[in-house]
């Protein structure tokens, strides 16, 4: 006998079938044996409309506020799976994070988890009942209800699974596991048996939209073997899990494109020491997530930099960037929004010569210009135009032998 923790998204838990669906599914999972504990993310685009809802009452949107509104959608569904759990003959009982002993910080809106104390949750399951916990939430030191933030559900899900050491744990989804690339971009794309922690990671951090990587990163901490599956066929997915000898086959697992972030070039910036301090300490100081880096080689004095950054905090970073060009002695300010950036990632890569020349080839014979690399020890990184962003995708994922034959 097994214990999964088993997760459903909010596609997952959408509407009165779906919930219904998964209720069979939970139902099934006991009749062979294993043992379940649920987390429950909020229904379809709930989290999206409560956040909505907020934004028309008020300018401010007070976090201790957004956290009782938010974590209200997940309660409903947990409420919700629990009755249609009973309907079949299934005993099961609700509970919020702060039921479920999720202690956080008091970071509102963005909460972390401090520890858990799962007393309840391991009440229900000797008393054979199914535990149902709210994702993404819990009560903080100062007793208030605290959101972990979107995508916290997967959170809950892998530190449940790590306090109660679970055998796995299963986060169900609209996706069917972990692709070489994504399937609407690239057809030939295969779906992934299994990947690493590290991979995994580096694959969320370059634009994989799932798993959340908080999560990830939490499982990778923890060792919680996690696996990726889909709500809607049920079928086994992707399995992520330490890397290991099997594993160091591969030099490439799979190509991430996205276009979520644009450019910004800083030019003629003087090429003096806590030149670089500054202007990314004022990007830090307004919460710009600054991804990619590159500075040019200096030309009498003065160099170029430039950096990657979401396009919601181009405006700001514009902003400041123009208001301290003067100050710093740069010549200008320069943004696009047209980029696009195209990530290569393999644990093979670390001990496998030539990955980066065989991808600079690739986008050579598709006379695709490369404006930007960063490289990680098992990640290489372009940024590109846009408009070839699809094309460079397919390429690459042919060229390092992906496609699925
Ligand atoms: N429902 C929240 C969101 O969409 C949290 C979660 O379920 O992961 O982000
Ligand atoms: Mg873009």
């Amino acid at each position: 006998m097994a214990l999964v923790v088993q997760k459903f998204g909010g596609t997952s838990v959408a509407d009165p079938d779906r919930i219904r669906a998964v209720a069979d599914h939970i139902a099934r999972t006991r009749r062979r044996g294993d043992e379940v504990v649920v987390v429950v993310s909020a229904m379809g685009k709930e989290t999206d409309e409560l956040l909505h809802l907020a934004g028309q009452v008020s300018r401010t949107r007070p976090g201790r506020e957004m956290d009782m509104l938010i974590t209200a959608g997940e309660r409903k569904a947990t409420a919700l799976l629990c009755m249609a759990l009973h309907d079949l003959g299934v005993p099961a009982d609700s509970f919020t994070g702060s039921q479920a002993g999720f202690v956080t910080d008091v970071n509102h809106t963005n909460a972390k988890v401090l520890e858990v104390r799962p007393d309840r949750v391991r009440e229900a399951m000797e008393a054979g009942r199914v535990p149902v916990v709210a994702g993404s939430q819990g009560v903080s030191s100062d007793r208030d209800v605290t959101f972990l933030g979107r995508g916290g559900s997967d959170t809950t899900a892998v530190v449940l699974a790590k306090v109660l050491a679970a055998d796995a744990c299963e986060l169900y989804t609209d996706v069917s596991g972990v692709f070489t690339a994504d399937p609407r971009i690239v057809p030939a794309a295969r779906r992934m048996s299994r990947v690493s922690f590290d991979e995994l990671l580096e694959m969320c951090a370059c634009g994989c939209p799932k798993p959340a990587m908080r999560a990830v990163e939490a499982a990778r901490t923890h060792n919680v073997v996690l696996h990726v599956r889909s709500a809607f066929t049920w079928e086994p997915g992707t399995w992520v899990t330490q890397e290991d000898a099997d594993m160091e086959q591969v030099i490439v697992t799979g190509v991430v494109p996205d276009d979520s972030e644009a450019k910004v070039t800083v030019s003629g910036v003087p090429d003096r020491p806590g030149i670089a301090a500054t202007l990314f300490r004022r990007l830090a100081d307004l919460d710009v997530n600054v991804d990619m880096i590159v500075q040019n080689v200096s030309d009498h004095g003065s160099t170029d930099i430039s950096f990657t950054i979401p396009h919601p905090d181009l405006e700001r970073a514009l902003e400041a960037m123009a208001e301290m060009s003067a100050d710093i002695g740069a010549t200008g300010v320069s943004s696009d929004h047209d980029v696009a950036r195209v990530s290569l990632v393999g644990a093979g890569m670390k001990s496998n010569p030539g990955v980066a020349a065989t991808v600079f080839e690739t986008l050579a014979a598709e006379g695709v210009n490369i404006e930007m690399i960063s490289t990680s020890a098992i990640r290489i990184s372009c940024v590109i135009r846009e408009a070839d962003l699809e094309r460079a995708t397919r390429a690459l994922h042919s060229a390092f032998g992906l496609d699925a034959v």
